[in-house]
């Protein structure tokens, strides 16, 4: 056994077709504990071959099988049974998440009721999918049909695994595509025991595929596989770069979530201990490891003294440890690789700007990927750690002096996934609102995510929208139907 192992690893296949397989060459790679950096689990490392599979499993469906001739309320019911799985089985999915991520339990369990809550959606949106009557003058008819978009391919981040697949099953479910699901490298655990629920739920082989492996290895294939007609993907920004190019020779549908560097602004006249709470809880929820977070915290001069003495005594006071206890409040990073990411850019930012706290591991955990929870002060916008996505618990405090330079400063990024402002004048929070460059702005909050609402990021932090009807649109065409109502010969001849 390798360093590591123990007997109770578990071995996972790969689903395709409705049924669990094994992946042709027979190799598999290891799935860790990043608290105990011990291997809880070998999954298949897939290839072209496992993607051909999946997709020829993806368009058979697609074009043959019982969910071509599917109805909109049978896949509503299919979604509402497969959050009914879920929520049955929450405890053990959150705890296997939370194990494999390095996520507080408690966390875990919020991220499982969305998922459930993800599938309810989108069941009860199924049947809400509705065409258009075009006005058009002549005597005809004119119609706009909405239609499946075909074989999705998904790739997604380790972040919040089985969220992440939700909210790209879901309403793909809903249209009546078909999937090929690549999770993370670092994550796959949690949604292929999701799988296990398919067929009582009546999904029908080859609609959910998922298979398992690395980006160059298992994700290249499938954006460029000819038969898959969108990609739905979530990650860095570098990946999605890729992921368009790559995209280009097939003319995909594309749809990219990628990263931020996203401000939290804070303004004097905000409440200030529901501003030091949120500016902490805007970066250091899921250890920091959250596409949106607000790693930019911009404060007014006036109270940016107290505000970074005020976060640094409450961000001490912040609970690391076991990813099970349910006292915990920060966990480890998901792997060794984000753990070196991070400590390197920790050693950035000790160069560039000034360290309040953290900056290191912390001493008394002596295993896992740990990292205390730091805050950089009198950090200049055009430093590294204020421009470039880190993606761990680490936030730069940047002061300003009025409005107009903090709106200059928030929107001076090449990102615009997410942005947020806290103040108590109705009048400066909504010029904000009109002024910021960013997909979601939350004013006087920093994270709350709602089906119901779109999701999505301008400039480079992606383009599409996920959730609500929007999460459903990217998956739908959009086929316009004329119909001559004029029985006479047109008579051009
Ligand atoms: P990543 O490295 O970009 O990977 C994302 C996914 O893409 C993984 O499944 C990865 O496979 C795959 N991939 C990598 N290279 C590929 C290639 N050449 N072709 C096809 N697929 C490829 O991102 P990550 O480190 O997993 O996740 C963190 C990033 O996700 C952050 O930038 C974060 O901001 C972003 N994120 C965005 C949102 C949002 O909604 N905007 C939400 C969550 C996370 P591997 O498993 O081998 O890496
Ligand atoms: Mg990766």
């Amino acid at each position: 056994m390798p360093a590591g192992v123990t007997s109770d690893v578990k071995t996972y296949q790969i689903f395709i077709n409705g049924e669990w397989v094994n992946n042709k060459s027979g190799k598999s790679f290891p799935v860790y504990d990043p608290s105990t950096e011990e291997v809880i689990a070998q999954v298949p490392d897939c290839g072209p071959d496992e993607v051909n599979k999946a997709v020829a499993a993806a368009k058979a469906a697609f074009e043959n099988g019982p969910w071509s001739n599917s109805t909109a309320q049978e896949r509503g019911r299919i979604l509402f049974r497969l959050s009914e799985q879920i929520r049955a089985n929450s405890a053990p999915l959150a705890e296997l998440e939370c194990r494999n991520t390095g996520k507080p339990i408690v966390e875990a369990e919020f991220d499982i009721n969305d998922t459930a809550t993800c599938f309810e959606y989108y069941g009860g949106l199924a049947t809400k999918v509705v065409g258009y009557v075009n006005p058009v003058p002549d005597n005809a008819m004119s119609l706009s049909l909405k239609e499946p978009v075909g074989v999705a391919g998904q790739i997604i981040p380790w972040n919040y695994p089985l969220l992440m697949a939700a909210w790209k099953l879901a309403p793909a479910i809903a249209a009546g595509c078909t999937c090929v699901l690549k999770p993370a490298e670092q994550t796959p655990l949690t949604a292929l025991e999701f799988a296990k629920y398919f067929a009582d739920c009546g999904l029908p082989p080859g609609v959910v595929n998922i298979v398992t492996g690395f980006g160059e290895g298992c994700g290249a294939p499938i954006v460029q596989h000819p038969d898959v007609n969108k990609i739905a993907f979530t990650g860095s920004a570098a990946v999605g770069k890729i992921i368009v190019k790559q995209a280009a020779d097939t003319v995909k549908r594309v749809t990219l979530e990628l990263g931020g560097k996203s401000p939290n602004i804070f303004f004097a006249d905000a409440d200030f201990e529901a501003a030091i709470d949120g500016a902490l809880f805007g970066v250091f929820i899921n250890q920091g490891e959250v596409c949106s977070a607000g790693s930019r915290i911009l404060v007014e001069k006036s109270i940016y003294k107290s505000f970074v003495e005020a976060m640094m005594e409450k961000a001490k006071k912040i609970k690391l440890g076991p990813p099970l206890d349910r006292e915990t409040k920060m966990g480890p990073l998901v792997s060794k690789e984000q753990y070196d990411r991070v400590s390197e850019y920790l050693a950035i930012g000790k160069k560039e700007a000034k360290l309040a706290s953290g900056g290191s591991r912390p001493e008394k955990i002596a295993k896992g990927y740990y990292v205390q929870p730091t805050i950089f002060y009198d950090v200049d916008n055009s430093a590294r750690i204020a421009r470039e996505e880190i993606f761990g618990p680490v936030a730069a405090v940047i002061p300003f002096e009025d409005e107009k330079a903090a709106l200059k400063i928030a929107n001076d990024s090449p990102y615009g996934l997410a942005a947020a402002v806290w103040t108590r004048d109705i009048f400066k929070a909504l010029r904000a609102v009109k002024a910021l460059r960013a997909g979601v702005v939350w004013v006087n909050h920093m994270q709350p995510t709602y089906v119901e609402a779109p999701w999505g990021g301008y400039k480079q932090s992606g383009f599409g929208r996920e959730l609500g009807p929007w999460g459903i649109e990217e998956y739908l065409e959009t086929k316009q139907v004329y119909i001559n109502l004029n029985e006479q010969p047109i008579g051009w001849y």
